[in-house]
Formats: C-alpha cells, sequence, structure tokens
C-alpha cells in the first residue's frame, strides 16, 4: 500500500518538457503532488530535479502513450506512489512529420496519420481508461486534454496538417464522448487550446510562453464542482468546434 496523502496528486503526460512542464509546474505552486508523466528515463529524471528544485512535490512516472503496458504500469506507479490520483491532464503530443507533403492531404502518407493518431488520441484514452478507475476514487476529479485551435472546424486555422489537425478534431470529439458518459459522475473532462507556444513543437516560434499556454489547464484542472463539462476552451474563453 501506498503511503497516505492527503494531498491532491495531479499527472501530467508529456511533462518533461514544453507546455507539460509548464502545467506541472504550475499545479505544483497550487500545491499538488505532480506526477511527471515522460517516456525518457533521463529526460523525466532531469524534470522531476527542476521541479523538486523549485519547491514542486514532485515524482517520475515512466509513460509512453502509445502503449498500453505502459499506461497501466504508469497507473499502478500513481497508486503505488501517491495512493490516489485527482487531476489528469492529457499533454503528450506529437505534430508528425510533415516534410515532402507528408501531411499535405493530396500527398497524405497514411503511416504518418497513423503515428499523429496514436499518441494524439489513442494516446489519451488508453491513458485515461487506465487512469480512471483511480481518479473516481477521488472527491473531485478533473481530466483535461490538451488540444488545439487547428482542431477547430470552424476556425480552420493554422498551417494545412492534414494528420495533426484532423487528430485535434476527433481528440475533442473524444472529450465529448467522454463527459456525456461520465456526466452523471463527479468527473468533468474538457479540452484546452494552449494558444500558439514557443516550444520545440513550434520550433519556438510561437508568441506565448510554456507558462502563458499553460494556465487554460490549469484552470480546467481546478474547475469548481460546477463548472463546465465537455467543452472546449482557451484564455478567452470558448473555442468553436
Ligand atoms: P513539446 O515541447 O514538443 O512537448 C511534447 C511532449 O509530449 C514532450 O514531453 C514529449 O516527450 C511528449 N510526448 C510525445 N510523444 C509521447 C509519447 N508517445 N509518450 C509520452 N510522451 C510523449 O510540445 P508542446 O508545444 O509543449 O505541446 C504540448 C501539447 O500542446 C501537445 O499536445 C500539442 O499538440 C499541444 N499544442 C501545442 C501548441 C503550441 O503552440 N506549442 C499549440 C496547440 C496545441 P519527449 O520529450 O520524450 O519527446
Amino acid at each position: 500500500m501506498g503511503r497516505v496523502n492527503d494531498t491532491k496528486t495531479a499527472l501530467v503526460t508529456g511533462a518533461n518538457k514544453g507546455i507539460g512542464y509548464a502545467v506541472a509546474a504550475g499545479l505544483g505552486a497550487l500545491g499538488f503532488t505532480v506526477a511527471v508523466g515522460a517516456r525518457d528515463d533521463a529526460r523525466r529524471a532531469e524534470a522531476v530535479g527542476r521541479l523538486r528544485t523549485a519547491g514542486v512535490d514532485a515524482f517520475g512516472v515512466a509513460l509512453d502513450v502509445t502503449s498500453e503496458d505502459s499506461a497501466a504500469e504508469a497507473a499502478a506507479t500513481v497508486e503505488r506512489t501517491a495512493g490516489r490520483l485527482d487531476v489528469l491532464v492529457n499533454n503528450a503530443g506529437i505534430s508528425g512529420r510533415y516534410d515532402g507533403g507528408a501531411q499535405d492531404p493530396t500527398t497524405l502518407d497514411l503511416d504518418v496519420l497513423r503515428t499523429v493518431l496514436d499518441t494524439n488520441v489513442f494516446g489519451v484514452v488508453r491513458v485515461t481508461n487506465a487512469m480512471l478507475p483511480l481518479l473516481r476514487r477521488a472527491p473531485a476529479p478533473r481530466i483535461v486534454n490538451m488540444s488545439s485551435n487547428m482542431g477547430s472546424l470552424t476556425l480552420a486555422t493554422g498551417p494545412v496538417l492534414a494528420a495533426y489537425a484532423p487528430s485535434k478534431t476527433m481528440l475533442n470529439s473524444i472529450t465529448t464522448q467522454y463527459a456525456r458518459r461520465l456526466a452523471d459522475t463527479n468527473v468533468i473532462v474538457n479540452a484546452a487550446c494552449p494558444g500558439w507556444v514557443a516550444t520545440d513543437f513550434t520550433n519556438f516560434a510561437g508568441p506565448r510562453t510554456p507558462e502563458q499556454g499553460a494556465a487554460i489547464a490549469l484552470r480546467l484542472a481546478t474547475l469548481p464542482d460546477d463548472g463546465p463539462r465537455g467543452g472546449f476552451f482557451d484564455d478567452n474563453g470558448i473555442v468553436p468546434w
């Protein structure tokens, strides 16, 4: 059995860098124990060390979202280490390669599409379903799926990326399916758009900092019990589907 823990625990996937790291730091500053989900041992250890130096109660969780076994082991690690899980932020995501027309719809590389869906969509389902038994035991569970306004069919914004953008459209759709299924429970599920953020993902081209990108996820992770469910939000409010 893990130690009895009165402190709320949050798991962030892809927490070793970028927006995920900023979400982990932000939740830590709010008093959460933070489970740092990351697939690479060295990068995970470095992030846990940095968070602890910043005063965050953090521990590492080996997690590759493309593996069902890894998701199951991650749930066992969280249970063993913290004994509880209150918040899940599904942040891990990839753009997929786009060289040579790989994400031009007219020449779309279906292997790239499969790879992107496996991380950005199936990964969220794997991790969420592995963590739900733990989350359901928490008094006010919250799930935040890191989406993108590039997945908005209404906005149709950003570069043409025919694997990445549809992956976020599907993630939004799956988010609403979870919210409907969990409507009569205390588990609140929403999708977040961080805006255009300077990270490895964007070759540091975006104007926003990772901390600014993390802000909407922090809000959705700490919603009150009567907060919105099954929505898509950024700093300015509702993002159109
Ligand atoms: P990033 O700096 O590239 O970080 C992505 C994170 O996801 C890394 O920690 C990466 O781990 C992890 N990851 C990738 N595949 C994984 C896997 N199979 N298992 C576990 N972890 C995995 O990107 P970011 O900009 O912070 O993006 C974070 C999220 O925000 C993504 O979902 C992205 O789609 C979304 N988003 C970003 C922007 C933006 O402008 N940056 C805009 C809209 C939405 P490794 O270090 O091991 O690769």
